[in-house]
């Protein structure tokens, strides 16, 4: 059962990461697909991704390349340009208070830089999961940003927590185990996993890896296990066919997830 300072730190971090959701998740309406490939031209190759811009008039929104997010937009909620309100989808702050709370409620004894890590990490997966669900892509511009603030923030958790810098090990270990493992996967066959997976990968892997050097396995092979159920329903509900192209990146973030909340079943199943 949950102690009250529990339930009290679980509820003002919901509400805080909720509220982050709702500004930071005004750059989600930002990010459009790919346009399509170039009938006269099918050999030309992917074209290049479309620039973050307005859902109204498609201006441009400046986005520096070092800053995680573009501040003054994001503070504002409106086109630059044409003044529109851009609005975050509700999924965002929703999903992100949610996980929050989910991770202050199972974790245990977590330290409070470990706690703003996995917290981070809450807003950062909805952010990429509910732009790879809405246009097929993990932009750079989210993707990248990750990495360094993640490492800051799991880096001082190692250096303030007693015997965490195991853990920091850990989790480098599966940073790039699994960057390397989704890269030989897309090396293998490019169809069937996108760029911005691989790009993603090492992400997770640096989270699961500071949970147990086994959850990086784990939770790769429940993303496969649910993006498997979850195709074979929607095919089986009509709303797919099996040559639909459903984005895998929710699915990578949904495996992370289970075993950050519900721990690595594998010593379960291995004994
Ligand atoms: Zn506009």
């Amino acid at each position: 059962m949950p102690t009250i300072p529990q339930l009290l730190l679980a509820a003002l971090l919901a509400l805080t990461c909720a509220g982050i959701g709702v500004l930071a998740g005004r750059v989600v309406p930002l990010f459009h697909p790919y346009p399509p490939d170039d009938p006269e031209n099918p050999d030309a190759g992917p074209p290049p991704p479309p620039p973050p811009s307005c859902p109204e008039c498609r201006a441009e929104v400046a986005w520096s390349r070092w800053a995680p997010l573009p501040a003054r937009f994001v503070l504002a909620g409106r086109c630059p340009a044409c003044a529109a309100a851009v609005r975050a989808p509700a999924s965002v702050p929703v999903l992100a208070g949610v996980l929050a709370a989910a991770v202050v409620l199972t974790g245990g004894d977590r330290s409070p830089l470990e706690l703003a890590a996995f917290c981070f990490l809450a807003v950062w997966a909805v952010l990429l999961g509910v732009v790879d669900a809405r246009v097929k892509r993990l932009p750079n511009l989210l993707v990248f940003p990750g990495y360094p603030i993640a490492l800051v923030l799991l880096g001082g958790a190692a250096l303030t927590t007693p015997g965490a810098t195991d853990s920091l090990v850990d989790g480098l270990i599966g940073l790039v185990g699994l960057s390397v493992f989704y890269f030989v996967l897309w090396f293998i066959y490019p169809a069937g996993m996108g760029w911005g997976d691989v790009k993603m990968a090492g992400l997770l892997g640096l989270y699961l890896g500071w949970e147990t050097l086994g959850a990086p396995v784990s939770g790769t092979f429940l993303a496969f296990l649910a993006s498997a159920v979850i195709g074979l329903g929607l095919i089986a509900v009509g709303k797919a066919t099996r040559k639909s192209a459903i984005p895998f990146g929710p699915f990578m973030l949904i495996g992370a997830f289970i075993l950050i909340l519900a721990g690595d079943p594998s010593p379960l199943v291995f004994g």
